[in-house]
């Protein structure tokens, strides 16, 4: 749509323009470069949007779609002439059903609204994730969003039931399914999943709930190697029926977070491993106790403490929360969320803490992931933005040759995409130009991410 089609075919309230457009539009959580949108679309219904896209189709002016912009790849970031679709005006939770166990919402909802609306009727919506407040039921969608309980509950694509879409030319795509079962015909839901924007704009999403449980463990434990690490893993996924997250802090993640944000120590002394573990249950069981006692026992675990309130629980959770502080700290950063075999991690993290430390002798990293789902972040900055590449190269390199995958949870967005072939093949790669172009022709949304 030009600039006048849009002033004589949208309502005033629909879009900010020019001086109207603030800043934050600019950019995503990401390091990708900044640009602010001449134009930002704000629609409060899916016929909005619907208006909103056969416009731009028909003159090809180019749409980023923006959820809450804490993505982490640089795909909500506006190139330039791109102008900026928000969903920040769809926040409606539409309906929930107690006994189906299903949440349909807007596209704009928070997650952490989505928690609270699940929490009010004594149920639990699971993805969770540092950045609650902010990130939308399209951002996670569109992402196939990961978090602190994938172990237990999936990422978001194992959690959605059905969704309604705005495709490029305005067509709506209603797949409003409510159970748990449905083989009628192609899941096409599934293309608006983990697809980062490119092929359509989630309208309205159903998501699964699950019963509250009561009862929630949470332990810090301290470990001197990686085996340990491994040993508690498959310790805890035998006798914890309800372990929900299995999270991992290495030293230097704690080294960082002490200095930055002045939280004291967990333990007495610092050990080379320290592992957030969470558990539920409907009853109010020992296990987590048995567990703990079995690993010092065999001489697993250093020391471990339990959360004796919510409280004490969500002072446990502060430590691992507290990576948006540390990014900021870092700033120029690069952040990884690469995938590496559970039976290659101890390898992999050795090697490419050491490479990294002699490549680059001034380099600050962290490393810590949700080690339970082979998901490994690594943070890390010389102060200098030229050495992005060659530490991203140096990593995405080492992790695929291990078997491994360039982004576990945040997507490819902009800034992987020069390594998407390291981890899908050439014909994988052209399927997916095949869609793009079969669903958007125009290339009108989210241009140059993902392919
Ligand atoms: C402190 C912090 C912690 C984080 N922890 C995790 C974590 O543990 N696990 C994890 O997976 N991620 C994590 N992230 C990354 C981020 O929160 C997720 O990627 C989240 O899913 C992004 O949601 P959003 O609404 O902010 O999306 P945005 O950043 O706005 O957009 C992300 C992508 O989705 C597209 N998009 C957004 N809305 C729609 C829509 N309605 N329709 C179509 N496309 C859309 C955008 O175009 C963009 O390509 C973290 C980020 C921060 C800042």
């Amino acid at each position: 749509m030009t600039y006048g089609d849009m002033r004589d075919s949208l309502s005033d309230d629909l879009y900010l323009s020019h001086h109207d457009v603030e800043a934050r539009y600019a950019s995503d959580w990401s390091e990708a470069p900044a640009h602010l949108p001449e134009v930002v679309l704000r629609p409060r219904t899916i016929d909005d949007l619907s208006s909103m896209l056969s416009l731009a189709q028909q003159s090809g002016q180019r749409l980023v779609t923006q959820g809450g912009r804490t993505g982490l790849a640089g795909g909500a970031t506006p190139q330039q002439s791109e102008w900026a679709l928000t969903t920040e005006r769809m926040t409606k939770i539409l309906s929930l059903d107690p006994i189906g166990k299903t949440i349909t919402v807007e596209a704009g909802a928070s997650l952490q609204s989505i928690q609270e609306a699940a929490a009010e009727h004594d149920l639990m919506f699971p993805l969770d994730l540092g950045a609650r407040g902010t990130a939308t039921a399209g951002g996670i969608t569109s992402t196939n969003a990961g978090g602190n309980q994938v172990i237990q509950y999936g990422v978001t694509r194992q959690l959605i039931l059905g969704l309604t879409a705005v495709m490029p030319d305005g067509r709506i795509m209603a797949q409003d399914n409510h159970l748990l079962k449905n083989n009628a015909g192609f899941d096409l839901k599934q293309l608006l999943i983990g697809t980062e924007g490119v092929l359509g704009v989630v309208a309205t999403v159903t998501f699964r709930l699950f019963p509250r449980r009561d009862h929630v463990k949470t332990a810090f434990c301290a470990m001197a190697d990686f085996d340990g690490v491994t040993s508690l893993l498959h310790m805890a996924g035998k006798k914890l029926m309800g372990l929900s997250s299995f999270e991992v802090l290495w030293d230097d993640y704690m080294s960082e977070i002490i200095s930055v944000t002045g939280k004291s120590e967990i333990f007495d002394k610092r050990h080379p491993f320290t592992i957030l573990l969470e558990c539920e249950s409907s009853t109010d069981n020992d296990e987590m106790e048995q567990l703990l006692a079995s690993a010092l026992e065999a001489g697993i675990l250093s020391d471990a403490i339990i959360a004796t309130s919510e409280a004490q629980r969500a002072h446990f959770w502060s430590y691992r929360d507290a990576i948006a502080e540390i990014l900021s700290d870092m700033a120029p950063n690069v952040n990884f969320d690469i995938g590496v075999p559970i039976t290659k991690m101890k390898e992999f993290t050795t090697d490419i803490r050491q490479e990294l430390q002699t490549a680059f002798p001034t380099i600050r990293q962290v490393t810590f992931g949700h080690i339970g789902d082979g998901n490994l972040h690594l943070s890390c900055t010389t102060g200098n933005v030229a050495d992005q590449v060659p530490i991203e190269d140096l990593v995405f390199k080492r992790a695929t040759q291990m078997g491994g995958t360039i982004t576990a949870e945040h997507g490819i967005g902009i800034l992987k995409k020069p390594w998407l072939d390291t981890c899908r093949t050439a014909d994988e790669i052209a399927m997916m130009r095949q869609l793009k172009s079969l669903l958007d022709p125009a290339g009108i949304l989210n241009h140059g991410r993902v392919i």
